[in-house]
């Protein structure tokens, strides 16, 4: 069993040398326990948090040990009258080819159904990515038919899932995204009626005159992923009694400084904005994934991957997601 391990933490900019790749043994099963293997590992941005020592709304990661992370894969052999070898599961596996589960634990394993989805879509669009679209549009943002909803991040895991969700109930749904190509596709595949490319406009007021041709109508509610000038020039385009569901800060993660906000912006357009953790609302969960199930199921939803192979290329491909290199869901593929 091939395993990453977190054994140092990173100064500034995390790279390569904070893991390490390790061989051990899967240990025989206990009663009530399930072997898996892990076909496909998640990679997100909340990971890098957990790599720090410092305060933060999830428990550090603790050195020379398997990181943490979500994981599908196929039960091998079961000691649980619930799971027999064959059946596909959802967990928190760790970025490891095998793990032990505790089939009693609430929550631990999840068992999905891969005739409608593929496999890979519970860790994205139909798993915890999607539920944090959900969640964030459906009950901060709470966007009204005919509402302008802005997402950045768009081509991403969770920004795509957002824009979708929101077309779904009526809203002009405009993303923010990092270059041509994902524009297109945020445009032309998921279906947002507009996409602007930051990177074409490097400074706020030019970002905030894109965003005035995009958003006729001003904007109603955003999810922001990013952090820094992305937020700032929709806060200057941003209608009364506007929401902001704010989920993520991105471009902040790896130790970069992020421009402040100017609260005098929130009063004047007298705006919500309201942070979130998904884990912290699991009474959702059956509500938001039935929903995606539903959209990726039927093929109106086409979430896109950027799949990295083989247990060792998952500290490099983590890293090309820090830096915004992935095009939707990153994931290691662990079975050929
Ligand atoms: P994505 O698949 O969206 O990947 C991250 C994307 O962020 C990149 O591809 C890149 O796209 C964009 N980005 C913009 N600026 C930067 C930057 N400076 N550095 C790196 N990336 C940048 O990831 P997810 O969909 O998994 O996550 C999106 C956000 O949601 C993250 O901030 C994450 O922390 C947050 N999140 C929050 C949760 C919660 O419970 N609150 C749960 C899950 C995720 P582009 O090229 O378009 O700029």
């Amino acid at each position: 069993n091939r395993q990453i391990w977190l054994v140092s933490r990173p100064q500034g900019e995390a790279n390569v040398d904070n893991f390490r790749l390790v061989e051990s043994e899967t240990p025989p099963l206990a009663e009530g326990q399930v072997l898996v293997r892990h076909h496909y590992l998640s990679l997100d941005p909340y990971m890098r948090g957990r790599m720090n020592e410092g305060k933060s709304y999830a428990e550090p990661q603790p050195l020379n040990q398997v990181m943490i992370g979500g994981t599908v894969g196929q039960v091998v052999e079961s000691r649980h009258p619930r799971y027999v070898p064959g059946d596909w599961v959802v967990g928190m596996g760790g970025w490891q080819e095998y793990s032990v589960v505790d089939g009693n634990a609430a929550g631990l394993l999840r068992k999905v159904d891969v005739s409608r989805i593929p496999p890979s879509h519970y860790l994205g669009a139909v798993g915890m990515p999607g539920v944090t679209a959900w969640y964030g549009l459906v009950k901060i943002i709470e966007p009204r038919a005919g509402q302008t909803i802005t997402v950045s991040a768009a081509a991403g895991a969770v920004g795509s899932a957002v824009g979708v969700l929101a077309k779904q109930r009526g809203c002009r749904v405009v993303g923010i995204a990092g270059g041509p190509d994902k524009c297109a596709y945020v445009r032309d595949e998921l279906g947002f009626d507009d996409c602007i490319d930051y990177r074409q406009y490097p400074d706020l007021r030019a970002l905030a005159s894109a965003l005035k041709a995009a958003c006729p109508n001003g904007i109603d509610g955003h999810f922001e992923n990013v952090g820094g000038t992305v937020l700032d020039a929709v806060m200057l385009r941003a209608n009364a009694f506007s929401r902001v569901a704010l989920c993520g800060m991105i471009a902040g993660y790896d130790g970069q400084p992020l421009p402040m906000l100017n609260p005098a912006l929130i009063l004047i357009s007298r705006m919500r904005i309201e942070g979130f953790i998904v884990s912290e609302h699991m009474e959702v969960w059956p509500q938001a994934l039935a929903e995606l199930s539903e959209l990726v199921g039927s093929g109106r939803f086409r979430p896109r991957e950027t799949v990295a192979h083989g247990i060792e290329s998952a500290p490099e491909a983590f890293l090309g997601l820090l830096k915004g290199r992935n095009f939707g869901k990153q994931l290691v593929k662990l079975v050929d």
